[in-house]
């Protein structure tokens, strides 16, 4: 699976915290996506992680906090279950960073984390793009 080199922004995932991944994972089952049925741990977030299919790029990822001090237990805590971010394949993440910093957008991290997968990711805060949480992606390097 390749990016196109003409477009260095294509949706990877969606993101959907929640409070109990095999719970939710019925959910998309019964709406006939696969699991690819590894659970991940990224201990960084303090999240477990799961993802489904969704076409050829893109996926649906269930998060679920691991820790009362997880950003997705409180995100769960003050507006529930749903979706909390989505996150664009990009071809370089510290490009990306770098470039959008200083057009003034702001990112939760100054440079960017390993992520679930090894991805090399960041996230554009969400008083930057109108409440959305956007998560930059890059994949790791084979
Ligand atoms: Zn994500």
């Amino acid at each position: 699976m390749s990016l196109p080199t003409s477009q260095d922004c294509i949706l990877d995932h969606i993101a959907i915290a929640v409070k109990s991944i095999s719970a939710s994972q019925k959910i998309y089952e019964d709406l006939g996506m696969t699991f690819s049925g590894i659970i991940e741990e990224v201990v960084d977030q303090k999240v477990l992680t799961t993802f489904a299919q969704i076409d050829v790029n893109a996926h649906i990822e269930l998060l679920e906090p691991t820790s009362n001090e997880s950003a997705i237990h409180k995100f769960i805590e003050s507006k529930g279950e749903g979706i909390h971010h989505l996150c664009f394949k990009v071809l370089n993440v510290k490009n990306k960073t770098l470039e959008l910093s200083q057009k003034g957008y702001k990112f939760i991290y100054p440079e960017p984390r390993i992520g679930a997968g090894g991805c090399l990711v960041n996230f554009i805060h969400p008083k930057s793009t109108g409440g959305v949480l956007i998560e930059i992606s890059q994949r790791p390097q084979i």
